[in-house]
């Protein structure tokens, strides 16, 4: 008899991490997986859910515009609370730190049902950086009977806590298996990566910066700062800007009073997956407080300035190929001008590298369930 995974996830991010696994579920003998979606983002979420091919057994729906966090997280959890009690699965598997996660491991605890967490160990020390998602993450940690560790470094994290080394499994992170995925789609189809076609042939030789921001820390003085970086980097005639910009509303606000239209800027509406890989495989520079984004970057050897003060990804410092800058303006403006100016500096951090997993995540986090259901 087959054994009922119940994957959650609302992002663009957990969709982007999450369809390898749903794939790798759904191949392995023993499994059924089905797929609930809260859709706390829902125009981003579509966008890959598309892209994947991955067409969600339930979807929740869940998003309102200006949404309080207490608000978003009590309807999270009525609402997959009635969706586990519906689909009565023998495991709920969440991923990473949004409020999705943390609902959906509270629902399943509430339950008696086990749950599985994807990217389990990632820790900033800081509660309020980044803010909610390092208390979200740390609630799924005790909740969890398998925590999928994306690196030594996660699970070393996971221990010092208390947590039962046998539960702990270093997998790799499934955001280089989504990547590997893409990157072969588009390279046999480059029809794939057309979003990002016209404005990449535009730059015309430039040296390509690719900036994404949306980190709630940000929100306000760091957003403005940023914005006038970007107008300062901009200035320069050897550069071009390619700026998909988050459709929050604290970053649309900022981008259009601080940054204006430049002839050198493309701000463009969110890319899809392949878009933006391709977008990332041609650039220069990366200038992002994503967190995703820190872990593809050095799979393709692009440096990576984080303009955040902490990460919970510290093996592409570590490794060389990213660095934390913060979000002041005058150091955003040096640390790049730095990159482009110093041929050494730019070396040292342009190496592919994979700290992050390579690309067979999912396949494990399978096998680790059924060998799990077969004891
Ligand atoms: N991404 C995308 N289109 C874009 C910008 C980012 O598909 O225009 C992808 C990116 O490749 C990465 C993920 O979105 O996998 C990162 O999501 P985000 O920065 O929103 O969230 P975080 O990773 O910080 O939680």
């Amino acid at each position: 008899m087959a054994h009922t995974i119940l994957v959650v996830f609302g992002t663009r991010p957990e969709a982007i991490k999450l369809f390898p696994v749903v794939r790798a579920l759904g191949g392995t003998q023993g499994l059924r997986v089905r797929t609930c979606v809260t859709a706390q983002h829902r125009g981003l979420l579509d966008q890959v859910l598309t892209i994947a091919g991955l067409v969600p057994d339930r979807d929740l729906d869940i998003m309102e515009p200006g949404q309080s966090l207490d608000r978003l997280t009590a309807r999270l959890l009525i609402g997959i609370g009635d969706a586990i009690d519906a689909e009565r699965p023998d495991m709920v598997l969440v991923q990473g730190d949004t409020a999705t996660a943390m609902a959906g491991a509270l629902a399943a605890y509430y339950r008696r049902i086990p749950v599985a967490h994807v990217e389990a160990g990632l820790r900033s020390g800081d509660i309020y950086h980044p803010w909610p998602e390092e208390v979200n993450r740390r609630i799924v940690a005790p909740i969890a009977q398998y925590h999928f560790a994306p690196t030594r470094t996660a699970a070393d994290a996971l221990i010092r806590e208390a947590i039962d080394p046998a539960s702990i499994h270093v997998t790799g992170n499934t955001v280089i298996d989504a990547l590997h995925w893409t990157r072969e789609r588009i390279a046999t189809d480059p029809v794939l990566a057309q979003s990002v076609a016209p404005v990449l042939s535009q730059m015309d030789g430039r040296r390509i910066v690719l900036v994404t921001t949306h980190r709630r820390e940000n929100f306000g003085d760091g957003m403005a700062s940023i914005a006038r970086a970007i107008g300062r980097i901009a200035e320069r005639e050897d550069v071009g800007v390619v700026f998909p910009i988050h459709p929050n509303p604290n970053v649309v606000a900022v981008m259009d009073d601080l940054l204006g239209d430049r002839p050198n800027v493309a701000r463009i509406a969110p890319l899809d997956y392949p878009g933006f890989i391709a977008a990332l495989a041609a650039a220069d520079i990366v200038l992002t407080d994503s967190g995703g984004v820190q872990e593809e970057a050095p799979a393709l050897g692009k440096p990576v300035l984080v303009m955040r003060e902490t990460t919970e990804r510290p093996e592409g410092v570590v490794a060389g190929t990213a660095k934390l800058i913060g979000a002041d303006e005058d150091r955003i403006v040096s640390e790049v001008f730095t990159l482009l100016d110093d041929s050494d500096a730019y070396a040292a951090m342009a190496r592919a590298h994979n700290p992050f997993g390579d690309g067979h995540a999912s396949a494990r986090i399978g096998k680790v369930i059924a060998d799990g259901f077969r004891r």
